[in-house]
């Protein structure tokens, strides 16, 4: 039987799309990888992936596994070869349960973010896992990249929400590792190999993560600040003072509002030219005013301290939504500005007033003109600092002749400052060969140790991570 025979077979002729428009499968979000499928195949449940997985392995056909395609890495797309098998996971979109005394969900592969966050909120609970992607990145995708998002900071990444996997291996056999237990330390911990391993140890089909009762109240507020140093000292007040009721303190540098201001004239910017601003969310286990309370008492504080000036408090859901809005437009708007040297960097929070200072200056001396949209999630140390070609130049020629050096130019300085050239997107295809380059030679005989036993044939998207 040819290869696209058992796959017929094993999902349904109907579900092995080979023609027609499939570029919701083979370009990615930036726009930045178009590959071209073998077949794209929706299976509908974990017997059917495993069954497909097999077929693959029987023929020695490559695997791409995606779910929401909102990665950014060019991870989950194929590559131009037309050899290919893309597996969606789309299909898998069952909640399977809420256990409210265990605080646990578990879900398939292919359920939206969003909507499990709604499923939970139902029940008066909470999936601490928001991302700006959350309306159509899928939890399978989540995991698979470990994602980390806007409330690391309280709750952790996707890895350190997750209590259990169900994985169909690259043999095409299903490792049932739901469990939601909190503690068992039962051998190797097979659920944190495949965490993180972006497609290419095996193939997540369900999880149970873990929640957390609702907040009586989330209030959100905006706070100008001079300069990265103001805001990492905003951040030590906030800690201090809020503790675990701060669940959100993100950064943004002014070019990136100005962005915002551009393609989405009609959001409100109720800090206009400020050099920095922060956004800040406080969740209050009391109520809306006590919650608000709090952020104003914090924001006098910041006043007097010299941490920040100019601030806003939400005085409505409506407010709230909207400054998270601002925050949750960059990435939209930079899409839109055209192609720019993407970084996901992280640093310990003590080294990036530095980082930045140096970083930026040493960009200007080298690319004259160059603009930062430097924005991230300043509470874990994360900074997306991105850097975009001179105003009016060619966003796609800047990149295919400068990305290179500016890579290495802020990889270097991130390495030295004892950062992390990839905080929470993955490596992907965009950054292979910055793997291969800055990991040790023991962590990278490791890793490909793991894959080798994992996946011996290979077929588990290869030409990604390793
Ligand atoms: P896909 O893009 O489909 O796949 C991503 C990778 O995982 C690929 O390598 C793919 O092969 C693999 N994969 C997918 N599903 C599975 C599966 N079931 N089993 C095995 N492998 C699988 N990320 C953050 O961490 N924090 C953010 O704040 C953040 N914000 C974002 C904002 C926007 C606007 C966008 C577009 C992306 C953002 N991301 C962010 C990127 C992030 O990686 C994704 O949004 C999300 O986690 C990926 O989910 P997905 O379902 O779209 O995965
Ligand atoms: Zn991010």
């Amino acid at each position: 039987m040819t290869l696209l025979a058992a796959l017929r077979q094993a999902v349904g002729a109907a579900q092995v799309l080979t023609e027609g428009d499939l570029s919701a499968y083979e370009l990615d979000w930036r726009r930045r990888w178009r590959g071209r499928a073998l077949a794209v195949v929706r299976p509908a449940d974990t017997a059917e992936v495993a069954a497909v997985v097999r077929a693959c392995a029987t023929h020695g056909a490559p695997i791409v596994a995606q779910g929401g395609n909102t990665g950014l890495v060019g991870g989950g797309v194929p590559d131009a070869s037309g050899t290919q098998v893309l597996l969606s996971l789309q299909r898998l979109n069952r909640l399977r349960a809420i256990d409210a005394a265990n605080l646990t969900l578990t879900a398939e592969a292919g359920c939206v973010l969003q909507a499990l966050q709604a499923a939970a909120r139902e029940q008066g609970l909470l999936l601490p896992l928001s991302l700006a992607a959350e309306g159509s990145c899928t939890l399978g995708g989540n995991l698979a990249t470990n994602a980390g998002g806007t409330q690391v900071l309280r709750w952790g990444n996707a890895r350190d929400l997750c209590l259990g996997l169900e994985v169909v291996t690259a043999q095409g056999e299903v490792w049932s590792g739901l469990s939601g237990l909190r503690k068992d330390n039962t051998g190797y911990d097979l659920r944190d190999l495949f965490i993180g391993s972006e497609g290419t140890l095996g193939l997540i089909t369900a999880a149970t993560m873990k929640l957390a009762p609702l907040p009586a109240a989330t209030s959100t507020a905006l706070a100008a600040c001079a300069s990265p140093a103001e805001a990492v000292a905003l951040l030590g007040l906030a800690r201090s003072r809020l503790a675990e009721a701060l669940t959100g303190f993100e950064l943004m540098g002014r070019f990136a509002l100005e962005l915002v201001a551009s393609h989405f004239p009609a959001l409100p910017q109720p800090l206009p030219g400020a050099a920095w601003t922060v956004l800040l969310e406080c969740s209050d286990s009391e109520g809306q005013a006590q919650a608000q309370q709090r952020l104003e008492a914090l924001l006098a504080a910041a006043l007097e301290a010299g941490c920040a000036g100019d601030a806003v408090v939400a005085t409505s859901l409506a407010q709230s939504r909207s400054l998270w809005q601002l925050r949750e437009s960059i990435p939209l708007a930079q899409a839109q500005e055209g192609l720019n040297v993407k970084h996901d960097i992280s640093l310990p929070v003590s080294a990036i007033a530095a980082f930045c200072a140096a970083t930026d200056a040493a960009l200007q001396q080298r690319f004259a003109g160059v603009r930062l949209v430097n924005f991230g999630h300043l509470g874990d140390g994360n900074l997306h600092y991105n850097v975009q070609a001179p105003a009016g130049a060619d966003g796609a020629r800047f990149l295919a002749e400068h990305e290179a050096a500016v890579n290495a130019l802020v990889f270097d300085a991130v390495a030295a400052a004892g950062g992390s050239f990839s905080a929470e997107h993955g490596i992907g295809a965009l950054k292979r060969d910055e793997l291969a380059a800055r990991k040790s030679p023991v962590a990278l005989r490791l890793m490909r140790s793991i894959k080798a036993a994992l996946d011996p044939q290979g077929l588990l998207n290869p030409g990604r991570v390793l």
